[in-house]
C-alpha cells in the first residue's frame, strides 16, 4: 500500500520483545504485505489461525492499494463514483471520521497533493506553482459523499488510504481471530500494531525505536491487549523521500500543500480499532505536538510526540501515556 520512496528501514518502529518463559507459548509468525513486514504472534497451539489473519491483510491490499491497477480503489479513482464492498466502504467512513476528528489534518482526499509532489513515483520532485494550487484545490474531505453503498468523489478528487489501510488489515486480521477463538494475540504491519488479550500472563511488552539511532530503542512500554489495544506509529525515518539532496516526510500538511514538517514521530495507542489509531496518528503528525496533544487529550488517545525543538530532539505525551521504561 505505501511504497517506500526513498530509504527502506528494515527494522520496525516499534519491536516486541518477550521472555523465554513467553516465547515457549507463542509462536511468531512473518509475513509480507503492503510493500513491508507484517507479523502475527499467536499462542503456539493455535499457530494454523496465523494464515486467515494474513488473508485478511492480502484482501485489504487487493482492494484498496493505489498502486495496483484493478484495485477497487484505482477504479474508484478513474470512474469518481462507484458502489463499493464493505470492507472498501467501511475504511473510506473510518478516514472520513478521522478527517472530521482533525479537522482536515487527515483527509484521504490528499491523493492530487502526493501525486503533485511525485510521491506516487520514482520521480519525486518540487511541483510548480500552478500545479501545487491545482492539485491543493482537489484535497477537500468535506467534498466526498457518501449515499447507500457508493462512494462519490468531487471532480478531479483521488483518494489514498495509504494512512489507513494497514491499520484497517489489521482490524479485520484481528476479527478474523476473534471469530477464530483466539483471543489472545498481536498483529503488526510495519510497525504498526494491534493487540488482544495478554501474552501468557504477561502484558505484551512493546519497544520504541530511537529515532536517532534507528538500531537502538529508546525504552519499552507494557501493553494490555484487553479488547484491543491499537499501538500505530507515523514517523518520517521510516519512510521519506530526497528532492535535490533534502529530505522531504511522505506525509501532506493538506492545509499549505506541503509535507509536513518538524516532527519526526507520533506513537499513538488507541482502543476505537486500528484504522482509525492508523489514520489518527497520521493527522497527528501532521499537527505536531501544540494542536495534537491538547486534540489526543479530548478523545481518550494516548499520544507521545517526537519532535524537533530547534536543532535537538523534544518529546511531548499526553498525560496518560504509558510510561517508557529504559
Ligand atoms: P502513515 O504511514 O500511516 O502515516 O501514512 C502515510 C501515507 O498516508 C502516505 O504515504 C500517503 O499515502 C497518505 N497521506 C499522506 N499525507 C496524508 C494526510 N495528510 N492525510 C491522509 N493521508 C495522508
Ligand atoms: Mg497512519
Amino acid at each position: 500500500m505505501d511504497r517506500v520512496l526513498s530509504a527502506r528501514c528494515s527494522l520496525f518502529v516499534i519491536l516486541v520483545f518477550s521472555s523465554c518463559a513467553q516465547r515457549e507459548s507463542f509462536v511468531s509468525v512473518d509475513y509480507t504485505v503492503m510493500g513491508t513486514s507484517a507479523r502475527v504472534i499467536i499462542p503456539r497451539g493455535k499457530r494454523v489461525l496465523a494464515d486467515s489473519a494474513y488473508a485478511q491483510m492480502l484482501l485489504v491490499d487487493s482492494l484498496m492499494s493505489i498502486w495496483k491497477s484493478g484495485t477497487e480503489l484505482s477504479r474508484l479513482n478513474s470512474a469518481g463514483a462507484m458502489r463499493l464492498s464493505q470492507p472498501t466502504l467501511r475504511c473510506v467512513e473510518i478516514a472520513l471520521t478521522a478527517a472530521r476528528e482533525t479537522g482536515g489534518a487527515f483527509d484521504p482526499t490528499v491523493g492530487p497533493l502526493v501525486h503533485a509532489w511525485g510521491f506516487d513515483s520514482d520521480d519525486p520532485h518540487t511541483p510548480d506553482p500552478e500545479s501545487l494550487e491545482l492539485a491543493k484545490g482537489l484535497v477537500s474531505w468535506q467534498n466526498v459523499r457518501i449515499e447507500g453503498d457508493s462512494v462519490i468523489l468531487g471532480p478531479g478528487q483521488r483518494l489514498d488510504l495509504g494512512g489507513v489501510a494497514k491499520g484497517f488489515a489489521l482490524d479485520l486480521a484481528a476479527a478474523k481471530l476473534l471469530e477464530l477463538g483466539c483471543e489472545s494475540f498481536l498483529v503488526e504491519i510495519g510497525g504498526d500494531m494491534l493487540c488482544y488479550g495478554q501474552k501468557g500472563n504477561q502484558p505484551w511488552i512493546i519497544g520504541i525505536r530511537d529515532p536517532a539511532n534507528p538500531s537502538g530503542i529508546i525504552g519499552t512500554m507494557s501493553i494490555r491487549g484487553g479488547k484491543g489495544a491499537a499501538i500505530c506509529t507515523s514517523g518520517d525515518y521510516e519512510r521519506f523521500v530526497e528532492i535535490d539532496g533534502k529530505r522531504y516526510s511522505h506525509i501532506m500538511d493538506p492545509r499549505n500543500g506541503e509535507p509536513a514538517r518538524g516532527v519526526v514521530s507520533v506513537t499513538l495507542i488507541g482502543d476505537r480499532g486500528a484504522a482509525l489509531a492508523d489514520a489518527m496518528a497520521t493527522g497527528l503528525f501532521v499537527m505536531g505536538p501544540e494542536e495534537g496533544i491538547p486534540l489526543a487529550g479530548s478523545l481518550g488517545i494516548k499520544a507521545m510526540f517526537i519532535y524537533y525543538d530547534g536543532d535537538t530532539l523534544a518529546t511531548a505525551r499526553t498525560w496518560d501515556f504509558p510510561e517508557v521504561t529504559r
